[in-house]
């Protein structure tokens, strides 16, 4: 938990305890009880849109979750040029206030767990346990995004300086900040972005990722409700062509964008091609995640670690393990464990709490996995097929044993482990190749071998090493995430430099 200051009584959310058998019926009956259908319009104060209703269907099992009415692209431009102006006022409103109104957020988004839980199954496919986990984790920016705006911005400054001369430094907002999110994390990710701009004293514009356009709404109607003036956020749904209006308009302030590699580099060109104010681009990307596994480690948590790394969410994480390096030595008894483990994991209706992986978010990414898994059966051994539901759009674990460790050069977002052997004498080859992909998100080691666990820590710059654990689920305020490379320009969300780039600075120097 975060030191309880910076939340005032509170830590880090708190989770349920599946386990037991009361707490879950109850929960099970709440969101049962709480599930309804969603109709999604824009919400740019005062523009009324003119998009037609289109279904969001899931893809649990190919029903209608809701209704979303894309913006279009005028839209979009329309509700830049609102933010622009709404920043006038939200930019002057006290940090406490501002603070307060994420607070309640919080709360608020606590409030209607259920109703999140039901949504986040249904239209992201997530299991009962990563949806409490989002959940939590959004209340969690929420709670430290309010506590780092008034540590940082609350009061200002005072500079060292000559006698006779106060020199301040004060921060304030930039203008309207454009969000844009992905789909695996429709509300974490969705919410971090929004409340950390919203902190620093920008208005936004935020676009959810085309396929989770409704948990994305209740969230915006949570701040509204919360006090966040309509002016000062805005929810723009769209596809591709909304968020290039978006990056492309010369008044926008700011990016905050999670999602591809190349998505990112088409937003820094578009930000780069636009006139007007030279502005930040904060991008996530993706990763080809490593871990190196030597012979001195335990087997068990290693099997439970990789299974839990690269197939939690069905691999659906920017985090999520791609390549594990196993040493030879250990590497046959390493991998029977690990497809003793794979085997275990139970694919379905990700709203039944039996359920270990849920579904791909839809077609085009589950035949993307098919074909990489085809080119692999013709250059690499296909070591383990998992079986998958017939019903829906599901994509069975899959393991791949590479021939060379240069087989796999780009992230595959889904469930499927490449494995590469590695000799004890090889182990700088092994880190100059993962340093050589240019990506820089997760790491994984697990060894016992004090000297090994520095030397690994200081060849890779790599923004999220975990030692002997998974390298999934990273802890807001505890474990600050984001890499850099490929894998995106930092700072780190829920760490406490993310705010500050949000965030104008300046400096009052007075002659007394
Ligand atoms: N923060 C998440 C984790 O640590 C991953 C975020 C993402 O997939 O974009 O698992």
């Amino acid at each position: 938990p975060l030191p309880s200051k910076l939340y005032g009584k509170r830590t880090n959310s708190s989770g349920i305890e599946l386990g037991d058998r009361k707490e879950l019926a109850a929960l099970l009956g709440g969101i049962a009880k709480a599930s309804r259908s969603v109709n999604a319009v824009p919400l740019i104060d005062g523009v009324k849109a003119h998009g037609k209703a289109q279904n969001v269907i899931s893809p649990v099992n190919g029903s209608t979750v809701g209704t979303v009415v894309f913006a279009t692209a005028d839209e979009a431009a329309k509700a830049v040029g609102i933010a622009r102006k709404g920043f006038a006022s939200w930019s002057r409103v006290p940090v406490e206030t501002r603070a307060k109104a994420l607070e309640k957020a919080a709360d608020l988004l606590e409030d209607n767990r259920n109703q999140l839980l039901d949504l986040l199954s249904r239209e992201a496919g997530k299991t009962i346990d990563d949806g409490i986990a989002e959940i939590r984790e959004a209340v969690d920016f929420c709670r430290y995004y309010a506590a780092e705006a008034r540590r940082q911005f609350g009061t200002d400054k005072i500079m060292p300086g000559p006698t006779g001369e106060d020199n301040k430094l004060r921060h304030r907002g930039r203008g309207a900040f454009v969000c844009i999110s992905p789909w695996n994390f429709p509300l974490a990710i969705f919410l971090g972005q929004v409340t950390a701009a919203l902190a620093a004293g920008n208005t936004v514009v935020a676009k959810p990722a085309e396929q989770t356009p409704l948990i994305a709404y209740e969230a915006i109607r949570i701040l509204h409700e919360a006090g966040v003036p309509k002016d000062a956020v805005l929810y723009v749904p769209g596809d591709g062509s909304v968020g290039a209006a978006l990056t492309s308009h010369a008044e926008i302030a700011g990016v905050a964008f999670t999602g591809s590699t190349d998505t990112a580099w088409a937003i820094n060109r578009a930000l780069a091609a636009k006139k007007g104010p030279i502005v930040p681009l904060i991008a996530e990307t993706g990763g080809l995640n490593a871990m190196i596994v030597d012979a001195t480690a335990l087997s068990e948590q290693v099997a439970d670690d990789v299974v839990m790394s690269a197939f939690r969410s069905a691999g659906q994480r920017c985090s999520a393990l791609r390549i594990l390096y196993l040493q030879e030595d250990i590497a046959d008894n390493m991998l029977e464990m690990i497809e003793g483990a794979a085997k275990e994991l139970t694919l379905g209706d990700p709203s039944l709490p039996s359920t270990d992986v849920g579904p791909i978010i839809d077609e085009a990414q589950r035949d993307m996995l098919s074909n990489h898994i085809a080119a692999m059966r013709k250059s690499q051994k296909v070591r383990y097929a998992g079986d998958a539901p017939k019903e829906g759009m599901f994509f069975a674990p899959h393991i791949v044993e590479l021939n060379r460790p240069d087989a796999l050069e780009r992230e595959v977002f889904g469930p499927v482990l490449h494995v590469v052997r590695w000799k004890a004498k090889d182990l700088d080859k092994v880190l100059d190749q993962i340093a050589s992909t240019g990506y820089g998100l997760t790491f994984g080691l697990h060894t016992r071998i004090e000297s090994t666990v520095t030397k690994v820590i200081d060849r890779l710059d790599i923004g999220n090493v975990y030692v002997n654990r998974n390298t999934i689920g990273a802890v807001v305020g505890t474990q600050p995430f984001g890499g850099s490379g490929l894998s995106g320009t930092g700072p780190k969300a829920g760490g406490p430099a993310y705010l500050a780039r949000f965030a104008l600075e300046q400096v009052v120097s007075v002659n007394t």
